[in-house]
C-alpha cells in the first residue's frame, strides 16, 4: 500500500470530472506537487507514481532535496514561495519556474542572474487580492505593469498569474475570488500572448478554482499528508 500513490490518483480522478465538469480537455490542468517539508521518499513515491513538477517554497531546503534527487533528471521544479532578493542568483540558477515574482526589482534581478545555458525561466506574477501589507503579491492594479516588465525582459518567459487567496471555507468567496482571478488573468494575455497558466487553487480549494479557470493546481497535504513541522 502506497499513501502518495493513492492519493495521487484520487486527485487525478477529481481533476478529471472537474474537468468534464467545466467542459475542458483532459488534461487542461497541472498537477503541482508542493514537496515542502516532505522527506525525499515521499518525492519519489509522487514520482514514481508519475508526477514531474514539484513546488517548494524555500531556497535552501530546495537545494538539498535536488541534489538528493539527481538521478530523476526529467523534474521541473517550481519557486513558489516569497522571494527576499539576495535568494534570486539561486532560484534563477536552479529553478524552471517561479510562480510568486512579485515586484520588479525582483524580476529584473530573475532575468540578470539566469544562467546563458538555461531555457528561459518561466514566470508567473503572484497577485495579492485582498491587498493586504503584510502577504506576498502585487494589486491587480499594479500587475499590468509587472506583466509589462517580465515581457520585456530578456531572459523571462511570462507565462501567467498566480494566487494564494485568503484561506476560507466559505465557498462563495472561494469562487468570487476565483472569478477575480480568472477576470484580470483573461484581460492581461489579451495582450500578452504567452500567458497560458493560471496557478490557482490548494489541497482546500482546487474544486471552485478549477471550475473557474485554473490551469495549475498546487497540492501539498491532499497528496502527502499533514506537513511535518
Ligand atoms: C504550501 C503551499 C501550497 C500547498 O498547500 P496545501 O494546502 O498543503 O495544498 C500551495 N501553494 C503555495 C504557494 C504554498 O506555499
Amino acid at each position: 500500500m502506497n499513501v502518495v500513490a493513492d492519493n495521487i490518483r484520487a486527485s487525478k480522478e477529481k481533476i478529471l470530472a472537474l474537468e468534464q465538469q467545466s467542459g475542458r480537455p483532459e488534461g487542461s490542468v497541472t498537477l503541482l506537487a508542493v514537496s515542502k517539508r516532505q522527506p525525499i521518499a515521499k518525492i519519489r513515491e509522487a514520482a514514481a507514481a508519475g508526477l514531474r513538477d514539484f513546488g517548494e517554497n524555500y531556497l535552501q531546503e530546495a537545494l538539498e532535496k535536488k541534489r538528493q534527487l539527481l538521478d530523476l533528471t526529467d523534474l521541473t521544479w517550481h519557486f513558489i514561495g516569497p522571494i527576499q532578493s539576495n535568494k534570486t542568483t539561486g532560484i534563477s540558477e536552479n529553478f524552471d519556474w517561479v510562480h510568486s515574482v512579485d515586484r520588479s526589482k525582483i524580476a529584473r534581478r530573475l532575468s540578470d542572474q539566469r544562467p546563458a545555458c538555461r531555457k528561459r525561466l518561466n514566470v508567473c506574477i503572484q497577485i495579492n487580492l485582498s491587498d493586504e501589507k503584510a502577504k506576498s503579491g502585487t494589486t491587480a492594479t499594479h500587475a499590468a505593469e509587472l506583466c509589462e516588465l517580465t515581457d520585456s525582459l530578456p531572459n523571462l518567459d511570462l507565462r501567467g498569474l498566480m494566487a494564494i487567496p485568503a484561506p476560507t471555507d466559505d465557498e462563495y468567496i472561494q469562487i468570487e475570488n476565483f472569478m477575480t482571478l480568472s477576470q484580470l488573468f483573461n484581460e492581461l494575455r489579451a495582450k500578452h500572448t504567452s500567458m497560458d497558466t493560471l496557478s490557482m487553487g490548494m489541497s482546500n480549494d482546487y474544486g471552485p478554482a478549477i471550475l473557474q479557470g485554473s490551469t495549475m493546481i498546487r497540492l501539498g497535504t491532499a497528496l502527502f499528508g499533514r506537513r511535518p513541522s
